[in-house]
């Protein structure tokens, strides 16, 4: 297992669709190892392989509580079947838009067909925490970010400042 770069927005890779996974195999399995060690690592309770440039559908979550055991969550090829016309609001974060925060309205409940670790196939009926962050993911997978959803000026005033903490970043890194 190994610790992969996340990538951070502004980045065109994060707005490439990613692709359906034929099958789950040594090779998927070993990256969704890497995702859950990544997002542990970040911390973090969601991750898309996109995240770390891989354009496979394919997600990680854990959403268990700090002092409750790991529960770690894979899917392959996640696709929403069912969503409620209930709406649910939650403050939103992103590993690839690090510190910013927003609220966002998505579907209260959905159902979620994907193949779990074992290339198993299964339905997930989804509700409160679980339904927003695979919603989320998933919405990683076809190259949307939460931000998309907020106004424009909201949107470009946060991508500003994740370019500006990008340069920084990079003026320390060149200082030897
Ligand atoms: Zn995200």
């Amino acid at each position: 297992m190994a610790i992969r770069k996340i990538i951070t927005e502004p980045d065109p890779i994060l707005r490439i669709k990613s692709e359906l996974v034929k099958k789950v195999d040594g090779e998927i399995k070993s990256l969704m190892k890497d995702m859950l060690e990544t997002m542990y690592a970040a911390p973090g309770i969601g991750l898309a392989a996109v995240q770390i440039g891989v354009h496979k559908r394919v997600v990680v979550m854990d959403l268990a509580k700090d002092d409750s055991p790991k529960n770690p969550m894979y899917f392959v090829n996640p696709e929403v079947i069912w969503k409620s016309e209930k709406k649910s609001i939650y403050e939103e974060g992103c590993l690839s838009l690090p510190k910013q925060f927003a609220e966002i309205e998505r579907p209260e409940e959905c159902h979620i067909k994907y193949l779990d670790f074992e290339g198993k196939e299964r339905i997930l009926k989804a509700e409160g925490l679980v339904a927003t962050c695979i919603q989320h993911e998933i919405d990683h997978l076809n190259g949307v970010l939460f931000i998309d959803y907020l106004s424009k000026l909201k949107k470009s005033f946060i991508i500003k400042k994740l370019k500006k903490a990008k340069k920084e970043n990079e003026e320390v890194h060149t200082i030897f």
